[in-house]
């Protein structure tokens, strides 16, 4: 856990319902992450196989993996800013 390059460490994801379009920009930057659910809102796989708007902690989701970058990339893809990220703190990354 070095900070000597003060890279944003993502812990966690907020998709707000009612926001959300159903625009899928997320799901095209973030395919392993976010899904349009029956009602054309984002959830969020997570790796006990449920899905959901969160609140999801990075390390719930199924694709933990995924790079902050891409999770970032998603949430500035949204045309109306319903994903919102938060880091280790607790501080609102995005938007
Ligand atoms: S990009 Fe935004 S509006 Fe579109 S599905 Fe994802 S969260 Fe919803």
């Amino acid at each position: 856990m070095s900070d000597q390059n003060k890279e944003i460490k993502i812990s966690k994801v907020v998709v707000d319902r009612n926001l959300c379009i159903g625009a899928a920009s997320c799901v095209a930057v973030a395919p392993s992450v976010f899904e349009l659910n029956g009602e054309n809102k984002a959830v969020m796989l997570r790796k006990d196989g449920t899905k959901n708007s969160g609140p999801v902690n990075k390390a719930e989701l199924t694709d933990q993996q995924i790079a902050d970058d891409m999770l970032l990339l998603a949430a500035k893809s949204c045309p109306t800013n319903a994903i919102f990220v938060y880091d280790e703190q607790g501080n609102q990354i995005y938007p």
